[in-house]
């Protein structure tokens, strides 16, 4: 039986080896830090791309019973009445739509399922090397141990070690002008319908909210940061300032922003955005990158578990129906490189939108006075599904 080493344990790679397993090849997932290490933290929304995705493995149900179903999108400057109104994207046939998750909620439900089918993780498996040999490659972890197997997929993330292994030249990811930060305000009564983010273009911050079914409104912002911070200079900034730097940026804001600020316990510390334009090299011998490891998208796009997701199953599949591990690899390119680059573009416009500030204020209402998108504008994104039973072909 083939065998392969994944490297992360975040989206890609638990969902990595559920599809591998359903190929018949048999994975191992290494993750660096422990099991305990996600926290609560931020949320994000998996659209219905990624949703039926992890369909083809049965395991969209594991997600749909830890988020929320999240329909709709609107578009507006914090007045009563939205500019635009969007769907995420047709549900799946067993009414399963987009969804909004914490972070820890979709690893920890990715984990738990890909262990429930005998998936082996282990946690405290740093990748620090990886030596391809004509049978395979071996891998060396920070803690001196091996592992060797016929293949090796880096599912490492934004600051992937495998990507450095494949291609010492392989460019840094991007900095995209923008923080993050957000929290979970408690106790508000938002005349807002469960399910529908409301996209704000605030006089001084972006930010979007959505109502969960039990009351709790989830939101993020994203400040301007012309200038990259340090990690160190992001870590010197306490919760307290945080806040204070949320309420000032909001002070003159017509929406809800400020109550959701002083309504919730904690603020998220701030982070840096960070996208890839274009990573030049996927794969070498037999090693390749999935997920952000290969394609960071700015969050702005909303998809980059979704890619993650889809590019897990797609991998499974050429794997699967290839003659040897580097054709599957470049059947796996073929089929998915011109995607993720058009998610990531489109992501890189949706975060300009959001750093050009009051700016903005002024361009929207006219942009969509001239050009309001049909219903189908975003069924490219939303509507690809894989046939995992379909033979897989290389795009032409
Ligand atoms: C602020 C923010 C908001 C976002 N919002 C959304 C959203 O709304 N919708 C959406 O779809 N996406 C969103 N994303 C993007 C999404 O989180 C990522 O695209 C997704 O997590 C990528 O999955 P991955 O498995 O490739 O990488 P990750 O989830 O980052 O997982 C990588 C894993 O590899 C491990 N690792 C790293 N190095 C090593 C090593 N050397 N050895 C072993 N293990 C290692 C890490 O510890 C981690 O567990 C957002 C991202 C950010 C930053």
């Amino acid at each position: 039986m083939t065998r392969a080493l994944i490297i992360g344990g975040g989206v890609a790679g638990p969902v990595t080896a559920m599809a591998l397993q359903k190929a018949g090849i048999d994975a191992t997932v290494y993750e660096a830090y422990d099991s305990s290490a996600d926290g609560v933290g931020a949320f994000l929304t998996l659209a219905v791309n990624g949703i039926a995705a992890l369909g083809t493995l049965e395991a969209h149900p594991v997600v749909r019973d830890k988020g929320f179903a999240t329909t709709k999108m609107s578009i507006g400057m914090g007045g009563k009445k939205p500019m635009a109104e969007f769907g995420f994207g047709a549900a799946l046939p067993d009414g399963t739509s987009t969804q909004t998750i914490t972070r820890a909620a979709l690893y920890g439900s990715l984990r738990d399922e890909a262990v429930r089918r005998g998936v082996s993780i282990e946690y405290g498996k740093r990748l620090v090397a990886a030596t391809p040999a004509r049978d395979g490659v071996t891998a060396t972890f920070a803690d001196g141990s091996t592992a060797h197997a016929d293949l090796l997929i880096g599912a490492d993330g934004l600051r992937s070690t495998v990507r450095t292994i494949i291609d010492p030249e392989a460019p840094p990811p991007r900095y995209v002008p923008l923080l993050n930060t957000g929290g979970y305000a408690k106790g508000l009564r938002l005349d807002a319908e469960p399910g529908t983010m409301h996209m704000v273009f605030g006089r001084g911050c972006f930010y979007c909210y959505v109502t969960h079914p039990n009351g709790d409104v989830w939101w993020f912002a994203n400040p301007r940061q012309p200038k990259e911070l340090s990690r160190e200079d992001l870590a010197a900034v306490s919760e307290d300032q945080w806040r204070t730097k949320m309420l000032d940026l909001f002070t003159k804001d017509d929406g809800p922003a400020r109550a959701l600020v002083t309504a919730s316990d904690e603020i998220f510390p701030g982070w840096n955005t960070y996208d890839f334009p274009k990573v030049p090299t996927w794969h070498r011998d037999r090693m390749i990158i999935i997920g952000d490891a290969a394609h960071a998208t700015s969050p702005a796009s909303g998809q980059g578990a979704s890619m993650a997701i889809e590019d897990a199953v797609t991998l499974a599949k050429c794997l699967r129906d290839s003659d040897s591990v580097p054709a599957a690899f470049t059947t796996y390119e073929s089929l998915r490189r011109t995607r993720v680059e058009r998610v990531v573009s489109q992501g890189k416009r949706n975060g300009d939108g959001k750093t050009l500030g009051p700016v903005m204020r002024h361009v929207l209402p006219l942009l969509f006075k001239l050009y309001t998108p049909g219903p189908d504008a975003m069924k490219w994104m939303y509507g690809h599904r894989i046939d995992w039973d379909s033979p897989t072909t290389a795009a032409r």
